[in-house]
C-alpha cells in the first residue's frame, strides 16, 4: 500500500536536506501484532485492544518496581528532525534510568543531511552505532521506512502529523490510572484535530475500546475523513461540535491541543483559526464541568490552554508528561525483547 501523504503539503525547517526521492513503496503491517511481537513502535493501527493493553500492563509493572539494569549495556540512538522536550528527554530518561546509554544525533544542522546526505544513508549508519533507534521526521512515513532498512529496532516519536504512537501510550495509561479505566468514558478532543498527530493516534486506540467521542473543532480543522470512516467502521460512537460549551459538562476527559501552526501550508489559514479556542478556569465554571474531568494535553502548550487550570484537580498533563518515563521504558524493553 502507498503511504497516504509522502510529502507534507508545507515546508518545513529540515526539509531541504533530504535530496532521495521518498516515493517508496510501504508494506504496512498486514496483521495487528500482539505487543509481545514488538519488533517496531511504528503506528498504534499495529495494534488491538490486547496489544495495546500488554504495553500498558508492562509499564505497571516497570513502574512499580524498576527493573534497574534492565537496559545496561544498550544504546537507544535518538534522531530528531523536528523540536520536541518531552519525548526525546523522557525516551533518554527511560534509557538511562535503566541502565542503558543514549547517542543523541542532535541538531540535525550539524549533521551530513546539510551536505546532502540521503535520509536512508543517515538510518543506515546511525543503525550501526546503536541498538534501538527512536525517529522524529515532518514526513509521514519515515518512521515505517527506517524501520524496513534499519536492521534494529526502530520506534516512531511522531511523523508529521500521520502518528505519535508512544504518546498514545501514555495518553492512554493517563487516562487508565486518572479515570480508573478505558471503557465507558466521554472522551472529548478540542483544537487541531486535523493535523495534530497525537489525536490522530490516541483516537484509533480509543476505538478499541468503549468509548464515546466528541470532536470540538472548527470546521476547517476537523478530524480527517479517512480516520473517521475508520472508528465508523468499528462502530464508534462519536459526535462533532464547534463549541466546547455544548458538551463540555458531559466529558470524563477534555483532550486538548495546540494548533499545529508548522503544519499548515496557508500560513492564512493559520492566522484565522489560531485562537479559536482557549480552555480556562472560567470556562469549565460556566460550561458545569464535572468535578471529575481530566483535561490532558501532549504539550507544548501555546494559547489554548490558560496557567490557571494548572492548579485545579483537572489538571493532569504534568502528570501526563511524566508518564512517557515508564511508558517507553516498557517500550524499549520489549523491543529489544527484554520485557
Ligand atoms: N508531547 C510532545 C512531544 O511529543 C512535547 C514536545 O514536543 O515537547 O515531544
Ligand atoms: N508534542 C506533540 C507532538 O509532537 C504535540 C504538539 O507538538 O503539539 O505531536
Amino acid at each position: 500500500m502507498l503511504v497516504r501523504a509522502l510529502k507534507p503539503p508545507f515546508a518545513v525547517a529540515g526539509e531541504m536536506w533530504f535530496t532521495e526521492d521518498l516515493s517508496f513503496s510501504l508494506n504496512f503491517t498486514e496483521s495487528v501484532l500482539m505487543a509481545a511481537d514488538l519488533k517496531n513502535i511504528i503506528s498504534i493501527r499495529d495494534f488491538d485492544r490486547d496489544g495495546l493493553l500488554e504495553v500498558l500492563e508492562k509499564a505497571h509493572v516497570v513502574e512499580q518496581d524498576l527493573p534497574a539494569g534492565l537496559l545496561a549495556g544498550y544504546v537507544l540512538g535518538v534522531m530528531f528532525i523536528e523540536p520536541s522536550t518531552r519525548t526525546r528527554l523522557s525516551f533518554a530518561s527511560a534509557m538511562v534510568r535503566l541502565g542503558g546509554e543514549v547517542l543523541d544525533f542532535g541538531d540535525p544542522a550539524r549533521s551530513s543531511l546539510q551536505k546532502g546526505e540521503s535520509l536512508s544513508d543517515t538510518v543506515k549508519t546511525l543503525a550501526g552505532y546503536c541498538d534501538v533507534m527512536a525517529i522524529r521526521h515532518p514526513w509521514e512515513g519515515v518512521a515505517r521506512h527506517s524501520a524496513q532498512i534499519a536492521g534494529i529496532p526502530v520506534i516512531n516519536a511522531g511523523d508529521g502529523s500521520n502518528q505519535h504512537p508512544t504518546q498514545t501510550f501514555l495518553d492512554l495509561y493517563t487516562i487508565q490510572k486518572t479515570c480508573g479505566g478505558l471503557d465507558g468514558l466521554r472522551v472529548g478532543f478540542i483544537g487541531d484535530l486535523r493535523y495534530s498527530r497525537t489525536v490522530h493516534s490516541l483516537v484509533e486506540a480509543l476505538s478499541f475500546f468503549d468509548d464515546e467521542l466528541c470532536f470540538v473543532s472548527p470546521g476547517a480543522l476537523r478530524v480527517p475523513e479517512h480516520l473517521l470512516d475508520e472508528i465508523k467502521q468499528r462502530g464508534v460512537d462519536y459526535q462533532e461540535y464547534d463549541t466546547p460549551d455544548e458538551i463540555l459538562s458531559e466529558l470524563d476527559v477534555l483532550y486538548c491541543t495546540r494548533i499545529q501552526e508548522e503544519r499548515f501550508a496557508d500560513k492564512l489559514e493559520y492566522e484565522q483559526v489560531k485562537t479559536c479556542y482557549r480552555i480556562d478556569k472560567e470556562l469549565i465554571k460556566k460550561c458545569g464541568a464535572k468535578e471529575t474531568l481530566k483535561i490532558m494535553h501532549p504539550l507544548p502548550r501555546v494559547d489554548e490552554l490558560s496557567a490557571d487550570i494548572d492548579d485545579t484537580p483537572h489538571a493532569v498533563y504534568f502528570e501526563q508528561a511524566k508518564n512517557g518515563v515508564p511508558v517507553r521504558q516498557a517500550l524499549l524493553a520489549m523491543v529489544l525483547g527484554k520485557l
